[in-house]
């Protein structure tokens, strides 16, 4: 049996499911915050084998699906440029914006490029010298120590034609937005193991105290799925508030601290659009002074863009738990992963996607 096996068993995981039902006596909603675990919980079917008190809402965690409409036509007027190589991670091409994707850039002649690490866009650069190659750098905190090295080696050496269109988003500020709203119903959360493998959990402590919501460090396997939901449950059924660190074999309270300094170094907070939710305080991160030279923003002087979003896509709604993707009246007949009409049917950790590619099994 492999490492990760053990974690997929079904008796493994009928255990825990059991136990949740022995613990849980009254209806609870829980948000798990990445859109990682929202495609484990469909491709598992855990969303049908969870006892009827459990609500499972989908958070957003798709770098993807929250990525901007404003900053999604930014990269698609600078990829349309002549002298300009664009570089993103491929979800990235097929997300709509106000009138065309990325895709339709190249189709149309553009050079935009599929790669898979912001290095490759850096070398990419030092093998175009006559070309401006532009990263577009999305992602929460998994991506942004990675994303934040292209820069950090540009500077060091001297690769002047590379910049990086910044989309870094933060998690810890969406919670605090979801928690504030008046609209709000999440009781307890799922916090993502990954996030937390960079970040540590120290963050979330002062969260769950001022908002009186349990918060469990969670991976991604089904049995680590079922445990983050039972520990969960646990502190909602005894009226605790704390962090429970549900996946110590990846996370630690301190997380990853080296790459925390590689954040620090490069970038500073900033305010931040999400798409379809709006624009959270401090929910992301720009490069700081020292490095402001590498902003495509500002390189490229794409200020000035008329955005204009989908009258049909509710994907802001299913963004924030008050929708689930099968209640939106596009799901799977306008609106489809050939043919997708917002980003949260594009992306491989999108709750649409994940609704169409295993069922929709509403709870
Ligand atoms: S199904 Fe399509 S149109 Fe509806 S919310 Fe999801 S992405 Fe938007």
């Amino acid at each position: 049996m492999t490492l990760l096996e053990k974690f997929r068993t079904k008796e493994n995981v009928q255990n825990v499911l059991s136990k949740i039902g022995d613990n849980v006596s009254q209806d609870w909603a829980i948000m798990e915050i990445c859109g990682g675990q929202t495609h484990a919980i469909m491709q598992s079917g855990l969303h049908d084998l969870l006892p009827d008190e459990i609500e499972l809402i989908h958070g957003p965690g798709c770098p993807v699906c929250v990525t901007s409409l404003e900053l999604v036509d930014k990269a698609i007027s600078i990829a349309s440029r002549d002298n300009v190589i664009f570089t993103s991670y491929g979800d990235m091409l097929r997300v709509p914006g106000s009138e065309r994707d990325l895709f339709s850039v190249r189709a149309s002649g553009g050079d935009v490029r599929v790669v898979y690490s912001s290095l490759e866009a850096l070398r990419i650069a030092r093998d175009y010298p006559e070309k401006e190659v532009v990263f577009f750098g999305i992602g929460f905190e998994t991506t942004a120590p990675a994303n934040a090295i292209s820069v950090v080696k540009a500077k060091e050496n001297n690769i002047k034609n590379y910049s990086m269109l910044v989309s870094q988003v933060r998690v810890p500020p969406a919670m605090r937005a979801i928690l504030g709203s008046e609209l709000n119903r999440i009781q307890g959360f799922l916090a993502a193991g990954h996030v937390c493998a960079v970040m540590g959990y120290w963050e979330y402590e002062p969260i769950a105290e001022e908002y009186r919501t349990p918060i469990t460090v969670t991976g991604f396997e089904p049995l680590d799925i079922c445990y983050g939901i039972l520990e969960t449950v646990k502190m909602l059924e005894s009226g605790r508030s704390e962090v429970v660190n549900a996946y110590p074999r990846v996370v630690t309270r301190e997380g990853n601290q080296p790459a925390q300094k590689f954040i620090e170094n490069a970038y500073e907070p900033c305010d931040r659009q999400w798409r379809g939710i709006g624009m959270i305080p401090m929910s992301g991160w720009k490069l700081n002074n020292q490095y402001e030279e590498f902003d495509a923003e500002r390189r490229f002087g794409v200020e000035n863009i008329n955005t204009k979003e989908s009258d049909i896509c509710i994907s802001g709604l299913i963004l924030q738990g008050l929708k689930k993707p099968d209640e939106c009246p596009a799901f799977g007949t306008l609106c489809t992963p050939q043919n997708p009409l917002g980003a949260t049917m594009v992306s491989s950790e999108g709750a649409c996607s994940a609704y169409y590619h295993y069922g929709s099994g509403r709870k």
